[in-house]
């Protein structure tokens, strides 16, 4: 990292300019810093012609906390590999990369700027009948083709060796595992709900579940996860969507990528309690949410389970009753993992606008709790449910 240095955005533009074809005069280059993420500098790099590209450059800490949180620029190294390796096996919904510089962990992507980022759309109460169709297509290939049904043993090891991604991992192994079931200072608790986060920290019986999907994020190198599968990774317009920010990607539980997104989903459901206060329009709105929880599930499941029969070359993983185990089990992960991101999106350090665009308290405690009760329903009952209908039917009747 002996060159390194924090781009300006001199420096951006600079970087935009040598690594792409597309601009031309450099005199005519303009370039803002707008990255409102937690952890990382994003440049709009644009030309007199309204043509532009995105320059990401990940900081040596956190930028949400600062220097005090020391944290890996190797991560953009896994941003870039983890989208490349995406975008071969789903281009349309993958942000492409055109040019990743390992000594200044920065990288030149497309500027998605004809989309917009899906929370905020959510929260406005925008619907796209393509959300739940194309996020399927883009969890079934991505997630199919890096598992060993479609990849070999030495050719799987190999990429899953250099994208371990501990550093990232072991912020998700605290934030999603460990701090939301103590009371841990990182947490950050409406106090109207204090009690039932305390009710959190007692209960052995959710602790036990919870470790068990902790033990299976950390072994269970299923397939590549994007590993940040939340709304505000998602780029969507009245057409298309794609995946954006996935330097949280590592080889794990399949279930993990498709539990935090449905998750997503449902936050913003239960945040419409609050946010929309006509009756109508948020019936009408979370019936849309339910109709798309629905579709992803099936799609996705029906994708997989079709590459599988079409593209398995492995004998023994051929088989049909494993198959069937197998997608029951992505199932059962599914919904365990979208309870963990109930639960620490309610809780823990990061929450969501979905909830915190809420702006009566009290409205907010409301979903909150809801949020609570569905994520612990989730975790614990995940082995019995066997249909995402049946997630559908827990759901009306929250308290
Ligand atoms: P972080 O890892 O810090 O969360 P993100 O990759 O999520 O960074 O990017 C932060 C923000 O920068 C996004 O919410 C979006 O507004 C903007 N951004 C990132 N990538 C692109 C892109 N390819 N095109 C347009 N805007 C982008
Ligand atoms: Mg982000
Ligand atoms: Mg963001
Ligand atoms: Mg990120």
């Amino acid at each position: 990292m002996a060159g390194y240095q924090t781009f300006t955005t001199e420096d951006a533009m600079r970087f935009a300019d040598e690594h792409s074809g597309l601009f031309g005069d450099h005199s005519k280059l303009s370039c803002e810093e707008f990255g409102d993420g937690n952890l990382n500098l994003v440049f709009r790099v644009e030309n007199d012609k309204g043509s532009s590209l995105i320059v990401k450059q990940a900081l040596p800490y956190a930028r949400c906390v600062g220097e005090s949180w020391p944290l890996t620029t190797d991560r953009a190294r896994i941003e870039a590999e983890v989208l490349i390796t995406h975008c071969k096996l789903c281009p349309d919904h993958t942000v492409e990369v055109l040019h990743y510089d390992a000594e200044q962990a920065a990288i030149l992507m497309e500027d998605l700027k004809d989309y917009r980022i899906l929370r905020s759309e959510l929260v406005a109460a925008k619907q796209f009948e393509h959300l739940a169709p194309q996020l399927a297509a883009y969890l079934a290939n991505t997630l199919y083709y890096t598992s060993d049904f479609a990849l070999t043993g030495p050719n799987k090891k190999q990429q899953l060796g250099r994208l371990l991604n501990p550093e990232l991992c072991l912020i998700t192994e605290d934030l999603f595992f460990t701090d939301p079931y103590c009371n841990h200072e990182r947490n950050n608790i409406n106090i109207e709900i204090r009690n039932d986060a305390q009710q959190l920290w007692h209960d052995e019986t959710l602790h036990a579940e919870v470790a068990q999907l902790k033990a299976d994020f950390l072994s269970k190198p299923q397939a590549l996860l994007h590993g940040d599968m939340h709304s505000g990774s998602i780029f969507i317009n009245d057409d298309n969507c794609k995946v954006i920010d996935a330097e949280f990607g590592f080889y794990g539980p399949i279930g993990f990528d498709v539990g935090s997104l449905v998750a997503n989903l449902l936050l913003n459901y239960l945040g419409h309690f609050g946010l929309t206060a006509d009756t109508a329009a948020r019936e009408q709105h979370q019936s849309y949410l339910l109709s798309q929880i629905e579709t992803l599930w099936q799609q996705f499941a029906e994708q997989f389970k079709q590459l599988l029969s079409n593209e398995c070359r492995e004998p023994t993983l051929q088989n049909n009753l494993y198959q069937q185990r197998f997608m029951q089990q992505i199932f059962t992960d599914t919904l365990g993992y979208a309870g963990c991101e109930l639960i620490r999106r309610t809780v823990g350090l990061a929450h969501v606008a979905d909830f915190e665009h809420i702006t009566d308290s009290t409205q907010r405690a409301h979903s909150e709790r809801k949020a609570l009760q569905l994520g612990r329903e989730l975790i614990m009952q995940r082995h019995e449910l066997s249909s995402i209908n049946q997630l559908i039917t827990l759901l009306r009747y929250l308290k």
